[in-house]
Order: structure tokens, then sequence, then C-alpha cells
């Protein structure tokens, strides 16, 4: 079959490469990591760095389109392969790799995230907390992930003890929310646009710990509100394959946190959870196919992460016939790490 390439090569690639592998696919990863898992379970691994020009290029050539599981990769490189086929387009990158960028940008179609304002020095944040605020969150622009790369700010004094890193900074007010969640889309070639159930995430020390399927009443009450932002951000990119945006659930509504140009860990439910999985709909979306259903093939679904070096009983887990198991394969369990998930189908 034709091959697919996949920028990145971490479970999310991983995931992508089994749902391709199932509709005869090959995937090439391209990532910076000798020991990437997802490259495991591909025909093709090139290890190399991001900027490496040539490797990119011969990568690309062996691919009929290239997309992304890890939303960091620089994107320079990427505008310099010509006419290879990227989906979604490097300007989805761009916009998310940012977060001034990426809520300028949802603020300009209409979202509403925190209030939020760009620090570069200690008289910036004084600033920022005497616009917007305290308590609020202090957050690297760029590269964060699971909560790394973020400070809380209970008060204006907590900031003048700050040792503030040399890297562009945003500060935001902290929401009051009553909920979190996701909503996951998929957007076809031909600009069709399918939704999944939207997961109600609750995050422990930064990191997704729990999704759940269908979300409280109200949080439902805030989807369609939540949908309708994405699908113009996704119209707005000309967005091709699955994007995450993560809302808080508050009492004047749905508030934007912030999006993911890829598939997302709150969306691993639907493997088993919906009639087609987030995973197989971005291969289908990527190779410009006819998207798969989105709904539920459960009354509820539930995923757990498994998270860092706790042990684990495989076997306990497995023995119970409404429990899924999924491993990573990856090496030493160093805390937070994201090394599996258990999702959960209720039927009654
Ligand atoms: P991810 O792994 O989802 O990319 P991240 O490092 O980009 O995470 P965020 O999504 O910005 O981090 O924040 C992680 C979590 O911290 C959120 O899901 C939420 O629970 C909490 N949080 C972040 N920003 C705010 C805020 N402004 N107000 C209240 N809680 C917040
Ligand atoms: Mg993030
Ligand atoms: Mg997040």
């Amino acid at each position: 079959g034709e091959t697919i390439g996949i920028l990145g090569g971490g479970q999310l690639g991983r995931m992508i490469a089994v749902a391709a592998a199932q509709l005869g696919y090959r995937c090439h990863i391209f990532a910076p990591e000798a020991d990437s898992i997802a490259a495991e379970v591909s025909a093709a691994f090139t290890c190399a760095d991001w900027h490496d020009a040539e490797a990119l290029a011969r990568f690309a050539a062996d691919c009929a389109v290239v997309t992304y599981e890890f939303e960091n990769v620089p994107v320079a490189p990427l505008l310099q392969l010509g006419d290879t086929v990227l989906h979604p387009h490097p300007r989805a990158l761009e916009t998310a790799q940012d977060r001034l960028n990426e809520k300028t940008f949802v603020t300009d179609l209409g979202g509403a995230p925190a209030p939020f304002a760009p620090v570069d020095s200690a008289a910036d944040l004084d600033a920022a907390i005497a616009a917007i605020g305290a308590p609020g969150i202090l957050k690297t622009r760029r590269d964060g992930y699971d909560g790394k790369g973020q400070w809380r700010i209970m008060t204006a004094e907590d900031a003048r003890g700050l040792d503030l890193p040399a890297k562009p900074l945003i500060y935001e007010g902290f929401v009051n929310f009553f909920a979190e969640f996701s909503v996951i889309l998929c957007r076809g070639e031909d600009g069709d646009i399918r939704y999944f159930d939207s997961a109600q995430n609750i995050h422990e020390g930064g990191i997704l710990s729990l999704s759940t399927v269908p979300a409280s009443a109200e949080v439902e009450a805030q989807v369609p509100a939540a949908r309708e932002l994405a699908a113009r951000v996704a119209d707005a990119l000309g967005y091709v394959g699955v994007l995450t945006l993560e809302f808080f659930a508050t009492r004047d509504g749905p508030v934007f946190n912030e999006m993911a140009p890829r598939v997302h860990n709150s969306g691993h439910w639907t493997i088993e959870g919906a009639v087609t999985s987030q995973f197989e709909n971005h291969v289908r979306a990527i190779c410009g196919l006819p998207l798969g259903g989105t709904g539920l093939a459960a009354r509820a679904v539930e995923m757990r992460n498994l998270i860092g070096d706790e042990a684990h009983d495989w076997p306990a887990i497995l023995s119970d016939p409404a429990n899924h198991l999924h491993l990573y394969g990856k090496a030493a369990a160093r805390p937070g790490r994201k090394m599996g998930h258990v999702t959960r189908l209720t039927f009654d």
C-alpha cells in the first residue's frame, strides 16, 4: 500500500500507525529519538534531527502524505518540502505552537479564552497581574505539555519572588471552572466535519488522568457552542484530519483553553468506544477517504491513563471483561510519563 509519513515518534504516532495498518497503509516515522515506540509498529523509521533538511526531504519523497503526532515540529523545514502533501497544513502547527498566537487567533474567531497578556520581563508580569488580576497562571508560550512550564501565581507578591525563565511567557487569568471537556473533530479534504462525543476530562497535577463519555448534562449543554468555535477554527485553517480543542466549562459558558492540531489523549476512548476511532478517522481524512461514523459504541466509556511507575496488576485489570488495556511499550517509567491507558465500556 501507500506510505503515510508521521512526524513524531510517541504513542500517538504508534496508535495512528496501528489504525493505518488496518487500512492497508504502511507508515514511515520521522523522529529525533532513537527509541521510537511508533517506529516499533511501523515499516520505516528515519531517526534524525527536525532540522536535517536532507533526511526530511528523503523521508517526504517516500510518503504519499505526511502528518504529525507532535505539534512542536519546527515549521520552517516543512515549508521547504515543495510538493509534499502535508495534512493538516503547517499553518495549523504554527498557530498552535505559541499560546499567544493560539489565543489571539481563537479570539479573532469569536472564541473566549481566559484574559491573557504576553510577558517578557518582570515589569510585563507586574502589568499583566495589575490588568488581569490574581490568581493566574504564568506559562511558557512554547513547548509546554502535561502542565510543564507553568507557574501558579496566587498574589502579586508571589510574582516578585519568581526567577523568570528567559523565554517568551504568557500570563492568563485563573478560570473558575466546574469541569473540563474537549471537542475532537475530524475534517475531511472536502470540508466535511464529524464530531466525536465530548469527553469530560479530569487532570491531576496538570496531566490528563480520566476521560468520561458522555459528559455530564451541564457540560453537554456547552458542547454546541464549543463545537461551533472548533468548526470555525478548522475551516479558517483549511484543516484536514483530527483537531482537538480543550475547554473549561464555567457558569458563563465554555472558555477556550488550548488546541492540539492532532489526535488527542482525551480521544483514546474512541478506539473501542466509538464507531470509528480518532486514529482511523485521521488516517481516512489525510488519505482523502470518506470519514467513518463517530457515534458511541457503548452507553458510556471511561478512559484512565496509566502514568509513571506505579505498579499495575495487568492480569487483574484484564480479568475484568469490560476493560481494554493499552500499553505503549515505553522502557523506563519516569514520574509523570504516560505508559498506557485502560478503556472501560459500559452497556447497561
Ligand atoms: P497538555 O498536556 O493538555 O497540552 P499543557 O501543558 O498545554 O497540557 P494546559 O492545558 O495549559 O497545559 O493546562 C493544564 C491544566 O492546568 C488544564 O487542563 C487545567 O486543569 C489547568 N489550567 C491551565 N490553565 C488554567 C487556567 N487559566 N485556569 C485554571 N486552570 C488552568
Ligand atoms: Mg497543551
Ligand atoms: Mg491542555
